[in-house]
């Protein structure tokens, strides 16, 4: 049997069409783009202009605006450290929210250790943040406002809107880590009042190891560099650019751009698929994050008595994770789950179903029967005893 991704959260496969237009990047086209003297160069250069036009055009910025990097992690860092180092000594408050990726986290937790300020906002069951409480937080000393377009476990959207009013009324930075909506969800940095946005390309079915973060130019942001060198990106990030894996960038925002809407309710379609099989089939299953405002292609479910982690197992032939990839090589339950009041005993029944461009009804319709089926068998031998199966 085939295996079934469905790990789209995780990480999305190169569409071929992004695959296409990187390829003669890796061949004939392989300048570098800062080669001022011939014609490699500057077919180099043309190409990397062409991408930063692409990825502009999709979250309404100016092309000048977006500063290339090596994907999200790298591009929350620099919007983060970036605003703290103009500070030097002085100091300054920061505010994020209890969800956020662990590289804005764990940035803030090197502010801290800095000497700075952090507020960490929490989330209501559903995993939102208040605008009221953001508003709350501003201080006179805060610099920056740090919240996530759209959660990477549990797919729950942010008011991104209400809280760049906020921002904006309050004259404070407003950073958004939009590497799960970028692509997804309609992004206009001007309409929500995003100072600094990053992105990442390999959500979008771009390649892995490049990104770009979204810096405003007017008012212009001021940022102080993360990599000193040649000062490439308009000294923002010094470093040789990535020429193939930004031209696929650029390839697969252009893509995501034609094509949102309607992939946006095709994988919709599927989920809410997924959804009724499961809900209509399991007992005691319960659904972690916003039941509307949430990513189109992604589902997060609890299934009472049934451990997560061995659920994965038994279902060795479907790509699926439980908690986030990037901290579920240590057995803790996710403190997203936990931030939204999820007990321990559920979150470690967690899964998450990540469907993406690829994915086909038959694909859904074979992994519901397997989950369903694998929920069952754990539940016969395991202490759980509540109902098993509401039609038998
Ligand atoms: C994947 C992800 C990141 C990290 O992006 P990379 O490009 O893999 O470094 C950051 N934030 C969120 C919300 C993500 O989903």
């Amino acid at each position: 049997m085939t295996h079934i991704y469905l790990d789209n959260q995780a990480t999305t496969p190169v569409d071929p069409r992004v695959l296409d237009a990187m390829l003669p990047f890796f061949k004939e086209d392989f300048g570098n783009a800062a080669s001022r003297t011939h014609s490699f160069g500057w077919a180099a250069e043309g190409a990397v202009d062409r991408a930063r036009e692409q990825i502009a055009e999709l979250i309404h910025a100016d092309a000048r605006e977006i500063i290339f990097t090596s994907g999200a992690t790298e591009s929350d860092n620099l919007a983060i450290k970036g605003v703290a180092a103009l500070r030097r000594d002085r100091g300054g408050h920061f505010i994020t929210q209890v969800t956020e990726h662990h590289a804005v986290l764990d940035s803030c937790k090197a502010l801290q250790r800095r000497g700075f300020d952090v507020t960490v906002l929490p989330v209501d069951p559903y995993g939102q943040v208040e605008p009221a409480a953001v508003s709350d937080a501003i201080r006179e000393d805060t610099l920056l406002v740090s919240i996530m377009a759209a959660n990477n476990e549990i797919g729950t959207m942010q008011p991104l809107d209400e809280i760049g009013a906020v921002c904006g009324e309050r004259k404070v930075l407003f950073h958004c880590d939009a590497a799960q909506a970028v692509g997804k969800l309609t992004i206009d940095v001007q309409a929500l009042g995003i100072d600094m946005l990053s992105i990442s390309a390999h959500k979008l079915y771009g390649p892995k190891g490049v990104g770009a973060l979204y810096v405003r130019s007017r008012p212009r942001v001021r940022l102080v560099a993360e990599i000193d060198g040649g000062g490439h990106e308009r000294g923002m990030r010094s470093g040789t650019l990535n020429v193939p894996g930004i031209v696929g960038m650029g390839a697969a925002c252009e893509l995501a751009g034609a094509e949102m809407a309607a992939e946006g309710a095709r994988l919709r379609g599927l989920r809410e698929r997924l959804k009724t099989r499961l809900f209509d089939n399991v007992d005691d299953i319960h659904l972690n994050g916003h039941p509307e405002k949430r990513l189109d292609g992604n589902l997060n479910v609890s299934f009472e008595g049934a451990d997560g982690e061995s659920l994965m197992v038994g279902l060795e032939e479907i790509a699926l994770s439980s908690g986030s990839a990037c901290t579920s090589a240590s057995l803790e339950p996710s403190y997203v789950l936990r931030a939204l009041g999820v007990p321990n005993r559920l979150a470690e029944s967690s899964i998450r179903f990540g469907i993406g461009r690829f994915n086909t009804e038959a694909e859904i319709d074979r992994a519901a029967g397997r989950v369903i089926e694998e929920v069952g068998r754990l539940r016969d031998i395991s202490p759980y005893s509540g109902p098993k199966k509401r039609k038998s």
